[in-house]
């Protein structure tokens, strides 16, 4: 019966991190530190948990298909634009895919990157093109350019993941300039980060900012992420979109946890303090970062066998195989909590 399911989800799907309690069972080890998704460590204030449980008295109601309550906490956060929401950045990206990508229609994605996008593309029945950065991981705007020009859509990680680092300004506009279709610019990480994109919505039309309330907002569970869009481009997204596609739950909390301020402020200060020390204290070469990670080149090892020497010890880390375009010899490591950093660093430096 195989043969009745489309191609495009023949060929392997996404790579999930080894699970905590897996590898706790596997080698015996009561306490094993996350650092293989990019979460935050600690779970939401309570104020955030008790918006998310009024809430949830009432979910025998359809949620608010205009999703007001989260649109005017992000008008109160960032001012007035068009935004839209998603089931996560991912939920944001399949969508926003299915409203401009016709079969046989070109997504160019700037790698090595995050995978799901290529993913997403391929269910659309979309052709990719892939442009590599160049060897420090830095985009070649012209490059980029050159091979997205007429695509219709364009992505671009910045700050990226896996590499970690932010794509200047300048180089943004250049690519926005130069190509005819939309760039879809990826900014996760962007509570990191000192680059702010945000300001180029105002100038350019063919410019999305996808944003997720699963990194420093702490809500990876709760699947929410939303969107800056263009105007024109709004009407058409909400069309592609399932009904009521985000629950009034994930809304509520992401709404609270906007409000968050000293919370989020307090995350961003332990990624940064960590990123220096991870830099500083680990033996292996730790690349520049923008995000709540950092790239480790781990050779001569590979990035694989790193990730199972350091589960035996307790860590959980990310092997950057998967990224494509990659060497092999990379791990991705997020800032966690203090003892989760310590333990990766001590352990790292041990093998
Ligand atoms: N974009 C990037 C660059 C990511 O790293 C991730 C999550 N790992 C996502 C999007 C997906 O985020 P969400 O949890 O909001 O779906």
């Amino acid at each position: 019966m195989e043969r009745l399911v489309r191609s495009c989800y023949k060929q392997g799907g996404y790579q999930f991190a080894k699970k905590a309690t897996d590898i706790a069972r596997e080698y015996g080890i009561e306490r094993v530190a996350r650092l293989a998704s990019n979460e935050n460590p600690s779970p939401p204030s309570p104020a955030v948990i008790a918006a998310a449980e009024a809430a949830l008295h009432q979910v025998n109601r359809y949620p608010d298909e205009r999703v007001g309550l989260l649109t005017s906490a992000l008008e109160t956060r960032y001012g007035k634009y068009p935004f839209v929401t998603g089931v996560g950045m991912d939920g944001v990206i399949e969508t926003l895919l299915r409203t401009l990508v016709e079969p046989g229609e070109t997504v160019a994605i700037s790698t090595p990157t995050f995978s799901f996008y290529r993913l997403a593309a391929l269910a659309q029945g979309a052709g990719v093109v892939t442009v590599p950065r160049r060897d420090d991981f830095s985009v070649d705007p012209d490059a980029l350019v050159r091979a997205a020009r007429t695509a219709k859509c364009t992505v671009l990680c910045s700050p990226n993941n896996p590499t970690g680092n932010a794509t200047p300004i300048e180089d943004v506009i250049q690519v926005l300039e130069g190509i005819e279709g939309i760039l879809f610019l990826d900014n996760a990480y962007v509570e990191f980060s000192e680059t702010d994109y945000l300001p180029l919505t105002k100038k350019y039309e063919n410019l999305v900012i996808g944003r997720t309330f699963s990194k420093v907002y702490a809500l990876a569970g709760l699947r929410i992420g939303y969107a800056f869009v263009p105007a024109w481009l709004q009407p058409f997204y909400l069309r592609a979109g399932t009904p009521f596609t985000v629950n009034s739950v994930s809304c509520a909390a992401a709404a609270a946890a906007l409000a968050d301020t000293g919370r989020v402020a307090g995350f961003v200060s332990q990624v940064k303090r960590w990123r220096k020390r991870y830099t500083d204290e680990v033996k292996y070469p730790v690349l520049p970062s923008d995000a709540n990670f950092v790239m480790v080149d781990v050779a001569p090892r590979t990035g694989d066998e790193m990730v199972e020497l350091l589960a035996r010890r307790g860590v959980i880390v990310r092997s950057c195989r998967s990224f494509s375009g990659l060497p092999d010899h990379y791990i991705r490591v997020s800032v966690g909590d203090d003892w989760e950093n310590e333990l990766f660093v001590q352990e790292i430096n041990s093998l």
